[in-house]
């Protein structure tokens, strides 16, 4: 009698157990399937060694690229046979990319995203080079490519110098072109407010003196220097960082769809000031970047930005950086 009434204890208990975890994983089933998806990504930055110095690359944001009424010279077949090859879907989200060199004396931002003035997909650069450890207050200098909305508007916050200490620089041909309200009335209507971004945007380093137009290609700080590519804007303007021998080219806007004017880099951009100029200058970039094996510094490649270009014929390829979890170590 205590043999058949141990033996329906024990089958009792397996009972129960298997009927509490059949109930454990409909409930882990259920409440995996309640939860919100989050949609947002890892704070946006990476980091890569250029010889000694360390370059971050931050993310201003991305935004939904319009390419179908900004790309020229280009047929809409064309582009929608290059968008599925990279299994790309319109609107494309274009990245906003910017660069952080720490040379070990000097702190230098090339670029400075959209700041307000692309609305709120954009704008989080300072965020960002808060999440890779920096402070603006720690940032010497501010190279800019030129002075499009996208590249200008991060240097200015609310008003006031979003870098408190730094020393803002851009070609003379761009400050010239852009800060002249003369030039609006005479530009494409869809380009007015470009000019009364460009001229707020830099005005509290204007007020404060430090605002510094450059000619010519000499070192702004050790290892770093501009390498004109006009077209894009009238100055616009490459930097060539080196150290160790080893060489980055943050190019600009020399891109904007890497996977249409890779493969046709006579495409240009409804944006381009001069598109003839600005295909030359692409092509002197592309070419130089391949043959020379540079680090690119891309402000529109997909974010970080970084890598290498290599010639395929008459077309290019970009080949991303490696990733690495700890560089320089
Ligand atoms: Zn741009």
């Amino acid at each position: 009698m205590k043999q058949v009434r141990r033996g329906w204890t024990t089958r009792a208990a397996y009972g129960w157990a298997l009927l509490l975890s059949a109930i454990a994983m409909i409930w882990s089933a259920a409440a995996c399937a309640e939860a919100p998806l989050v949609k947002t990504q890892g704070p946006g930055f990476y980091r890569v060694m250029l010889g000694k110095f360390e370059v971050t690359a931050l993310l201003d944001g991305t935004h939904p690229f319009p390419i179908d009424t900004v790309v020229e010279g280009v047929s809409k077949a064309e582009v929608q046979r290059d968008l599925q090859r990279d299994y790309l879907e319109k609107p494309v989200q274009g990245s906003i990319n910017a660069f952080l060199v720490n040379t070990g004396t000097k702190l230098i931002l090339i670029d400075s995203g959209a700041g307000v003035l692309y609305g709120d997909c954009c704008g989080k650069l300072l965020a960002n080079l808060r999440a890779a450890g920096y402070e603006p207050g720690q940032v010497d200098e501010i190279l800019l490519t030129h002075l499009h909305k996208d590249h200008v508007g991060g240097v200015n916050a609310n008003g006031a110098m979003a870098f408190p200490n730094a020393t803002v620089r851009v070609s003379q041909a761009d400050a010239d072109y852009w800060l002249d309200a003369a030039n609006k009335s005479k530009a494409p209507a869809f380009l007015s407010t470009f000019f009364d971004a460009a001229i707020a945007s830099v005005a509290p380093y204007v007020a404060a003196g430090r605002f510094k137009p450059f000619t010519g290609d000499d070192e702004i700080v050790p290892g770093i220097r501009p390498i004109a590519l006009p077209g894009h804007t009238p100055g616009h303007t490459g930097y060539l960082v080196t150290s160790d021998s080893k060489v980055m080219l943050a190019w600009g806007d020399i891109i904007h769809v890497a996977s249409i004017q890779l493969q046709n880099p006579k495409v240009s951009i409804e944006y381009d000031s001069d598109a003839s100029a600005a295909k030359r200058s692409r092509q002197t970039a592309l070419e130089l970047a391949a043959k020379k094996g540079y680090l690119v510094a891309a402000a529109h490649i997909s974010f970080p930005g970084l890598g290498h270009i290599r010639k395929n014929g008459n077309t290019y390829d970009w080949i991303p950086v490696n990733y690495e979890a700890a560089p320089g170590q």
